[in-house]
């Protein structure tokens, strides 16, 4: 990974690239920040650029054969320790290592530098599980890093999340990390210093990695995830400097997107009597789940609640944006007082129902029934 590609934090890649420049080489470094602040994806552009064979002023060359292995993830002078556990192909007598998901973890990295340990979890399936940095794992770290490096000036060993690391395998790491062999470099890449071994943790040098600034993010987003410069700003905002969650947040609002079509198609099919095409709509709707029944649910609630502020003339109450907005400002004549309640009472009522487990084509089609009355009132 190349310094360009992590997203924003120009000051951090440039004090980062001055230090190698000038041989300020520390061999045990901590690369700390909030989740989705680019931690990971920067230690990979610091390794990158250690071993780069033709360094440019301000990042690795990206094509020498260093950087090309650097970027498939498979130089033989890169090793990587990252939380693990159990899985059904690697059980617990074989004591798992990371070695042994290596390719999964070089996939789920190439697909997403900024992956997050949830995301680590669901690719490995353990999602119930915590991963852990074992004691087997030191000794496998402890093994490598004595090899002579194979191709490059530095050996590189990118540990993350030393949160997962117990104190049996942080003593048998320490003296390594306190005094490695030559030319060794240790990248922690930690997001709570808290809940780090402190003997480890007063061994490496700080590199403080901040949050991404809003306007980066918002870049970002259009650039990578090619969305509308009003959207990308929304979601940067709310992000708090976070690349992850700014995906996170996309993704519901992808989901958000589902939920107004349902909205609009439910409103304008009930009031205009359409049970017909309804209830043919219901068989879609029964099969999705009662999770996000429950969310569409919750949806139409925020959206009729709007749609009542544009009815009462309170528009700067009302936070809506695009073709919510445009929706709600239409629909606002047919709620008010008169009906508001006992729409408001219908949902509620599903929504309890399809919690309790009741029979979602029976609940949808009596919402259905009322709500056209209601609307018609
Ligand atoms: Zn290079």
């Amino acid at each position: 990974m190349q310094f360009r590609s992590v997203i924003g934090q120009h000051e951090l890649k440039a004090k980062l690239v001055q230090t190698i420049r000038e041989g300020r080489i520390s061999h045990a470094q901590l690369f700390w920040g909030a989740e989705g602040t680019g931690n990971l994806p920067l230690a990979l552009a610091y390794a990158q650029y250690l071993n780069c064979a033709d360094r440019g002023e301000t990042d690795s060359c990206g094509v020498c054969p260093s950087c090309n292995k650097m970027q498939k993830l498979i130089h033989p002078d890169l090793h990587f320790a990252v939380p693990v556990n159990s899985t059904k192909s690697v059980t617990a007598d074989k004591k798992p290592v990371t070695d042994y998901f290596l390719p999964q973890w070089r996939r789920a990295l190439t697909d997403n530098p900024y992956l997050t340990e949830a995301d680590w979890y669901a690719t490995l399936e353990i999602e119930n599980k915590q991963g852990r940095i074992s004691v087997h794992e030191a000794t496998r770290i402890i093994e490598k890093l004595n090899f002579k490096a194979f191709e490059s000036e530095y050996k590189i060993l990118i540990l993350w999340l030393p949160e997962r690391m117990g104190a049996e395998a942080a003593n048998r790491l320490l003296k390594l990390v306190e005094e490695p062999p030559e030319k060794t470099v240790f990248l922690l890449v930690c997001e709570d210093t808290n809940r780090v071994i402190k003997t480890i943790l007063s061994r490496a040098m700080p590199v403080r990695v901040p949050p991404i600034a809003a306007d980066y993010l918002r870049d970002a987003l259009m650039e990578r995830r090619q969305l509308p410069e009003a959207q990308a700003g929304k979601i940067a905002r709310l992000s708090e400097g976070s690349y992850s969650r700014a995906l996170a947040l996309l993704q519901s609002d992808s989901e958000k997107n589902e939920y107004f079509e349902w909205f609009t198609f439910m409103m304008r099919n009930a009031y205009a009597g359409n049970f017909l095409d309804l209830l043919d709509w219901l068989g879609e709707l029964s099969k999705v789940g009662r999770e996000r029944q429950k969310n569409f649910l919750l949806y139409a609630e925020h959206l009729l609640r709007e749609s009542f502020m544009f009815n009462r003339g309170a528009e700067s109450a009302v936070y809506l944006m695009g073709e919510e907005e445009q929706f709600a400002r239409k629909f606002s004549p047919f709620v008010n007082e008169r009906n508001i309640d006992e729409l408001f009472k219908q949902l509620n009522l599903a929504l309890g129902h399809i919690g309790q487990n009741g029979n979602p084509t029976m609940i949808f089609t009596d919402m259905f029934l009322q709500i056209g009355k209601l609307l018609r009132k």
